[in-house]
C-alpha cells in the first residue's frame, strides 16, 4: 500500500472504527457496508466446469448448456459471483488489484474456502497453486493478489500453499479474440522444477482473481499436468461477464 492510501485508511479508520475495508463508508457495525456486503456463494447456482450462471431450478455444480458442448478442460471452476457492473465482488477486486488494498486478500480468501468446503465438504486439504504475476508487474503493485489470496485460502481451508507456476512472459491484458487470448498466453506460464514431485498424482486447484476467457487457466493447467497433477481444477473471485464489461480492463 502507497503513502497516500495508507494515509486515507488511517483518516477513514480514526473518523470511522467501523469503516467498509472496500469504500471506507462509516458502518453501523464491524464489517463491510450494505453495498460491499459478501453474499455465501451469491445465492446462485453455478455450472461447475465455467461458473456461469445456471438458469433457475438448475442445481448448482451441474454443467451449462455451452460447457455441455465445450468445457474450459478443467475439473471444476468455484467463484464467488459475477465480476459486472452491479456486482459488489467488481468493487472488491479493482480495490484489490488496483487499489493498492491487499488486505482485502485475507476476507476473500475466506469467503473462497468457505465456497470450495460448501461444495466439496469431504474432500482432502487442497493444493493450491497461484497464478503468477509477471515479476515486473508485481514489483510494480508491490504484491501479487492471487498469491496472497492463495495464503489465506490455505490457512483457512487447511491447504498447502504451492508456487508451482513462474510466469516468463510479459502479456497483454485479456480482452481480445479467443485466438489471441490462447496465443497471448501460451508458453507465458512454466513450472519450478523444484514443485514437480508434490504435484505427481494429485487434484490441483489454481488461485486466481477474474476469470475472462479461461485462456489463463488453461495454459496453467497445460503446465500443471505435464508437470504430474492428475487434475487441474481452480478457485477464481469473479466470473467476468462477457458482453457487458470492458474485460480488458480486468488485465493483470
Ligand atoms: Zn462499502
Ligand atoms: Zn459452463
Amino acid at each position: 500500500m502507497d503513502v497516500s492510501n495508507r494515509i486515507v485508511e488511517g483518516f477513514l479508520r480514526a473518523v470511522f472504527p467501523e469503516a467498509c475495508p472496500v469504500c471506507g463508508t462509516g458502518c453501523d457495525g464491524p464489517g463491510p457496508c450494505g453495498r460491499h456486503r459478501l453474499k455465501p456463494s451469491d445465492d446462485k447456482s453455478r455450472c461447475g466446469r465455467c461458473a456461469a450462471e445456471l438458469p433457475r431450478g438448475i442445481p448448482d455444480g451441474q454443467r451449462c448448456a455451452a460447457c455441455a458442448r465445450r468445457s474450459l478442460r478443467l475439473g471444476t471452476v468455484l467463484t464467488l459471483g459475477d465480476y459486472s457492473e452491479r456486482s459488489p465482488l467488481r468493487d472488491w477486486v479493482l480495490a484489490l488489484k488496483h487499489g493498492g488494498r491487499r488486505g482485502l486478500a485475507q476476507p476473500l480468501g475466506v469467503e473462497l474456502a468457505r465456497r470450495w468446503r460448501a461444495r466439496f465438504p469431504e474432500a482432502e486439504s487442497p493444493l493450491l497453486v497461484p497464478v503468477p504475476l509477471h515479476f515486473l508487474r508485481r514489483i510494480e503493485r508491490g504484491y501479487d493478489q492471487a498469491h496472497l489470496l492463495a495464503t489465506h485460502l490455505a490457512a483457512e481451508a487447511n491447504g498447502t500453499l504451492c508456487r508451482a507456476l513462474r510466469r516468463q512472459r510479459w502479456t497483454a491484458p485479456q480482452g481480445s479474440a479467443l485466438e489471441s487470448r490462447e496465443a497471448n498466453v501460451s508458453g507465458a506460464f512454466q513450472l519450478r522444477t523444484k514443485h514437480i514431485t508434490q504435484l505427481k498424482g494429485r487434484l490441483v486447484w489454481l488461485v486466481d482473481d477474474v476469470l475472462t476467457s479461461g485462456a489463463t487457466l488453461r495454459a496453467c493447467a497445460r503446465v500443471l499436468r505435464k508437470g504430474g497433477a492428475r487434475q487441474v481444477s481452480a478457485l477464481v473471485l469473479a466470473r467476468a461477464v462477457r458482453g457487458k464489461e470492458p474485460l480488458d480492463r480486468v488485465g493483470g
